[in-house]
């Protein structure tokens, strides 16, 4: 399973919801605002073992964020998973 994948697994509906508004991170209107999960989903995903996939379908739980901060807190992101699954690698030993 690809986390970048499911990070970035948004509905149309999701997505066209933040279309117009400012960036949550910092103000900027892009032409094509991406939507954000405010629980970022690889997170849910090891908090939980699971993904709720109601909320993760709703407009709701979704921010407007500018392609560049996007781009910057996937990589946080894809990084912040590395060490949680090193974490628990670690656990299993
Ligand atoms: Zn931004």
């Amino acid at each position: 399973m690809s986390s970048n994948n499911l990070y970035e697994s948004t509905t149309k509906i999701q997505q066209s919801s933040v279309q117009g508004k400012a960036c949550v991170t910092c103000g900027v209107k892009a032409d094509k605002m991406v939507a954000d999960h405010k629980v970022p989903l690889v997170v849910e995903y090891y908090q939980t073992g699971k993904i709720n996939t109601q909320n993760m379908t709703s407009v709701k739980a979704v921010q407007p964020q500018c392609p560049t901060c996007s781009a910057k807190q996937g990589g946080t992101l894809s990084n912040i998973s590395k060490q949680i699954k090193s974490f628990f690698n670690l656990i299993k030993k």
